[in-house]
């Protein structure tokens, strides 16, 4: 049973991860370097939901 997650950015691109921890980094990272903005564990959790 995979535990994959993916999050939605709302430029239209898509982070994948094997888990939470993992696509929340991703997302961070996507945040932060696309769009120079700091997101927060919880917001980026709360974007996860079942690839
Ligand atoms: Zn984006």
């Amino acid at each position: 049973m995979s535990d994959a997650k993916i999050i939605l950015c709302p430029c239209g691109f898509t982070l994948h991860g094997s888990g939470n921890t993992e696509v929340v980094a991703a997302a961070q990272e996507h945040a932060r370097s696309i769009h120079d903005q700091a997101l927060s564990y919880e917001q980026a959790l709360a974007m996860a939901r079942p690839a």
